[in-house]
């Protein structure tokens, strides 16, 4: 088999109502495209038939390949696994939900053909999606633009092509807790973006949760700034100095002889102000110091329970087990997939 030009990665978490027609979009732009295509389907810890129909897929169309987390991993860690086992020149992350329209791919790769090696597809406009997606949305990017280190383009999601050399180079990025769209930001390489207009969910439900949204926008800001340590440090530094002054104001009107009120209320205040402040503010380091203890443990991005079409023949239980962060095929031996590192 020629060795493949593009593949098109897809995070799937229960998703068996939009199966179908994914499939069926997915083959209709594989077979459009220039050259030989891949789909790399990760069933991210589905709990509805989604796997079993992937394995059907498979079993028409050897052009899926299949893997199956050993549990929901939660999207970004989904197109990651997917991206790491992904053969293709170019590579394609795109939604399972069609909210992606497939046929787009076909702008993005003539994009890449002109020379670019990220390109992002930019939503132009975004249908059925709730007024409080949009506002929080644009709220996030707002300050995530004020504050981070990376110049993230606006309206850009998870959609987009990357050619190979700036997908080594993201591969070569083991962090944990993941802010996938910004990483493509930081590794530089030639960049554009492809407008297109975002559909409504083809079928079933929006799969990210409120906590998962919040998780994603705290990883983003957090990846990619240090700002709220600064803010941190700010805010107690200005307490501390109202507080040097407010104790100057005290003795000079005791001095002056004004006779002070029992100061129960504003002690209460100030003590549970502080008190409040201060748990903010560890809370916000200790956001930080949760990160680098998850770097430190070191363990897997995802664990693997089951690949097929990644090596000479299907694995039937591959793990990304040991001490591996993920894990690469070795397309064409017989051998399961190996654990990196
Ligand atoms: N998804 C996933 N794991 C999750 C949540 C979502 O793999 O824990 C997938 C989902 O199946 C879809 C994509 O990520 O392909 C985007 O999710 P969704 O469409 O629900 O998010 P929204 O478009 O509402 O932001
Ligand atoms: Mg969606």
């Amino acid at each position: 088999m020629d060795a493949v030009k593009y593949s098109v990665v897809v995070p799937i978490y229960n998703e068996e109502e939009t199966f179908a027609e994914l499939t069926k979009r997915l083959r209709e732009v594989m077979d459009q495209l220039d050259g030989p295509a891949e789909a790399v389907l990760v069933d991210d810890g589905s709990t509805d038939s989604s796997y079993r129909l992937m394995v059907e897929a498979r079993a028409e169309d050897a052009r899926f390949k299949i893997v199956q987390l050993s549990r929901n991993f939660g999207h970004q860690l989904a197109i990651t696994a997917g991206m790491d086992l992904a053969s293709g020149q170019a590579v394609i992350v795109m939604d399972a939900d069609l909210q992606d329209p497939p046929h787009v791919i076909l702008d993005l790769a003539a994009k890449w053909q002109e020379g670019y090696e990220v390109v992002y597809a930019v939503r132009q406009h975004r249908d059925g999606e709730t007024h409080f997606k949009k506002l929080s949305a644009a709220a996030f990017y707002t300050v995530l633009r004020r504050l981070a280190d990376i110049d993230a383009p606006i309206d850009v999601g998870d959609f987009r092509l990357v050619d190979r050399k700036a997908l080594d180079a993201f591969l070569s990025m083991r962090e944990h807790n993941r802010y996938v769209r910004g990483m493509f930001s930081w590794v530089g390489f030639r960049q554009a973006g492809v407008p297109y207009s975002r559909d409504s969910r083809h079928a079933g439900e929006s799969k990210y949760t409120l906590r998962k949204m919040i998780r994603l926008a705290v990883n983003g800001i957090i990846g990619f700034s240090a700002a709220p340590l600064k803010l941190a440090m700010s805010a107690g530094f200005l307490l501390a100095v109202a507080s040097v002054l407010y104790g100057i104001v005290a003795i000079a009107l005791k001095l002056a002889g004004v006779h002070l009120v029992p100061g129960y209320t504003s002690l209460l205040v100030a003590v549970t102000f502080l008190s409040g402040v201060q748990l903010t503010v560890m809370g916000m380091v200790g956001q930080y110091v949760a990160r680098v203890y998850d770097e430190a443990r070191g363990r897997p991005l995802y664990l693997i329970r089951e690949a097929r079409g990644f090596g000479g023949k299907d694995a039937a239980a591959t793990n990304g087990h040991a001490t591996g962060n993920g894990i690469t095929a070795h397309a064409g031996t017989d051998a399961p997939l190996v654990p990196t590192r």
